[in-house]
C-alpha cells in the first residue's frame, strides 16, 4: 500500500469554496494510486467562530488562568470539528471517510497540556481504514496521555500531527498545504519579493521553522529529519510542487537537486518579545547569575538571546511572561530595565559558518536605513537581530534584498 499523509492548514478550510478545493486535492492523490489519511486543522484563524484563537478567547474572557489541561480539552475541539465538516464534503462526493479524532488515531503524547511531544502513535485502527479503501481523516494537533487525557500539541501543532502519522504509517511522503506556495526566503506577507525555495534540506528548514518561519512547526521537521521521510510544503489554491524538504536521498530520486550549500536560506523574524537588562551590584557575580537563571528556569521561562558581560546580564522573554520574570528579579532584589516592543530577525544559512562578510553586510544594511540593533549573537547557522518592533518588517526587507534573496540563485 503506498500512503501519502496530506495536511491542511487552517486557512485551506476556513470556507466551502476552499475545502472544496482541498477535496480536488485529495482526489488528485488517490487518482495517483495513493491511500490517502487527511490531517486538518481548526477552521480559519483570529476572528473565525471555529478557529483556535476564538475557542481560546472563549474561557481567557472568563478566567484567563484556566487550567491547561481543561484548556486542551476546549481546544481539540477546533480540529475535531473541522474534521467533520471536511468529511461531509467528501461523502456529498460520494467518497468512502472515516473521521477520527487524535486518540482515535492511536497519537500518544507526554502530559504536557497545551504543548505536548509525541511519544508513539498506533497506527493500527488507520491502517484497518485504509485496508477497506476509505479516506481517514485525523483532527490535528491532539493526542492522549497514557492515562486518556486529550492533550494538545503546541500552536501550529497539525504539523506534527502530519508527521508522526507519516512516520509511523511509512508513508511515501507527508504534504502539508497552506496559504503559501511552499517556504519562502522570507515571510511573503512582509517581503513582496519573497521567493520560493523549491527544495531545501531538512537542516536549513529546522533553523528557519525555529527563528519564527512559522509556515512549518519545527517539531514536525525534527520528526522528518529523525525518521527521513521526505515532505512538501505546497499551496491548496496554485499548482505547482511547493517546497521539497529532505535529504539528497530522496531528491535524487525524485529528481531534485538538493543543495545544502546556501550562504543564506532565508530572513525570519519572532515579535511580541521584551529585553531585560539586568546590573549585578554584589560582588559575587556568579552566583548572582546563577540565581538569576535557575528562579526562571524553575518558574518555566525560557530565556533567549542571552549576553552576560561583568555585571550585566541581558536576555529576551517572551511578552506573555514579562511581568511573571519581572516580579522573580524583584524577589531577588534586582531591578531590571525593561525595554519592551523588542522582535528578533534571523539571517539563517547553513552555509554562513567560516564565511567572511555576513556580520559586515548586515549592519551596512541596517545602518543604511538607520535601524539601530539592540542587540546581536551568533552562531554559525544563524545571525540574530534584536531590533525595536516598530522597524521589523523593515529591517526583513531590507536584509532580504541585501543578501540579494530575491534573485534566482
Ligand atoms: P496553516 O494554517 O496552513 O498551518 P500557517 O499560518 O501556520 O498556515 O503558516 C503559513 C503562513 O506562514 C503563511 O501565510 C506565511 O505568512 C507564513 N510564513 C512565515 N514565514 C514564512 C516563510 N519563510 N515562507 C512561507 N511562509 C511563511
Ligand atoms: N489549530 C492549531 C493552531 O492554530 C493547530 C494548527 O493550526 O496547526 O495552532
Ligand atoms: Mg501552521
Amino acid at each position: 500500500m503506498r500512503i501519502m499523509v496530506q495536511k491542511f492548514g487552517g486557512s485551506s478550510v476556513a470556507t466551502a469554496t476552499q475545502r472544496e478545493r482541498v477535496c480536488a486535492r485529495i482526489q488528485e492523490a488517490l487518482q495517483d494510486g495513493f491511500s490517502v489519511v487527511v490531517v486538518v486543522s481548526a477552521m480559519g484563524r483570529v476572528g473565525d467562530p471555529y478557529a483556535t484563537d476564538t475557542l481560546i478567547n472563549l474561557t481567557q474572557e472568563v478566567y484567563p488562568d484556566c487550567p491547561k489541561r481543561e484548556l486542551d480539552l476546549l481546544l481539540s475541539c477546533g480540529e475535531i470539528i473541522s474534521s467533520a465538516v471536511l468529511a461531509a464534503h467528501l461523502l456529498r462526493l460520494g467518497y468512502n471517510v472515516t473521521v477520527l479524532s487524535g486518540r482515535e488515531a492511536g497519537i500518544i503524547t507526554d502530559n504536557n497540556f497545551g504543548d505536548a511531544r509525541v511519544l508513539r502513535v498506533i497506527p493500527t485502527k488507520i491502517l484497518e481504514l485504509l485496508k477497506l479503501k476509505k479516506i481517514v481523516i485525523v483532527a490535528g494537533f491532539q493526542g492522549v496521555t497514557e492515562e486518556g487525557e486529550v492533550t494538545t500539541l503546541g500552536r501550529g501543532g497539525s504539523d506534527t500531527t502530519a508527521c508522526a502519522l507519516g512516520i509511523a504509517l511509512g508513508a511515501e511522503v507527508v504534504d502539508i498545504f497552506t496559504d503559501v506556495q511552499g517556504i519562502m526566503t522570507a515571510d511573503p506577507r512582509i517581503v513582496e519579493k519573497a521567493r520560493l525555495l523549491d527544495q531545501v534540506t531538512y537542516y536549513e528548514i529546522c533553523h528557519l521553522a525555529h527563528q519564527g518561519a512559522k509556515v512549518i512547526h519545527p517539531h514536525a521537521v525534527e520528526m522528518a529529519m529523525q525518521n527521513n521521510i521526505p515532505l512538501r510544503v505546497r499551496s491548496t489554491f496554485v499548482e505547482g510542487l511547493g517546497t521539497l524538504v529532505s535529504n539528497g536521498s530522496y531528491g535524487a530520486r525524485v529528481g531534485v537537486d538538493i543543495r545544502s550549500d546556501r550562504l543564506i536560506t532565508g530572513i525570519t523574524h519572532i515579535a511580541q518579545i521584551t529585553q531585560l537588562q539586568i546590573t549585578i551590584n554584589q560582588e559575587d557575580v556568579s552566583a548572582a547569575l546563577v540565581q538569576i537563571f535557575q528562579s526562571l528556569a524553575r518558574a518555566g521561562i525560557s530565556v533567549d538571546f542571552i549576553n552576560i558581560h561583568p555585571e550585566v546580564a541581558i536576555f529576551t522573554v517572551a511578552d506573555t511572561v514579562v511581568e511573571k520574570a519581572v516580579k522573580i528579579m524583584k524577589n531577588l532584589h534586582f531591578e531590571p530595565q525593561v525595554r519592551p516592543n523588542c522582535a528578533k530577525i534571523s539571517v539563517v544559512g547553513a552555509g554562513m559558518a567560516g564565511i567572511p562578510g555576513v556580520m559586515a553586510t548586515i549592519v551596512e544594511a541596517l545602518g543604511r536605513e538607520q535601524i539601530p540593533i539592540l542587540q546581536s549573537t551568533d552562531s554559525h547557522t544563524t545571525i540574530w537581530c534584536l531590533v525595536d518592533r516598530s522597524q521589523m518588517e523593515r529591517a526583513v526587507r531590507v536584509l532580504h534584498q541585501a543578501f540579494q534573496l530575491d534573485r534566482e540563485d
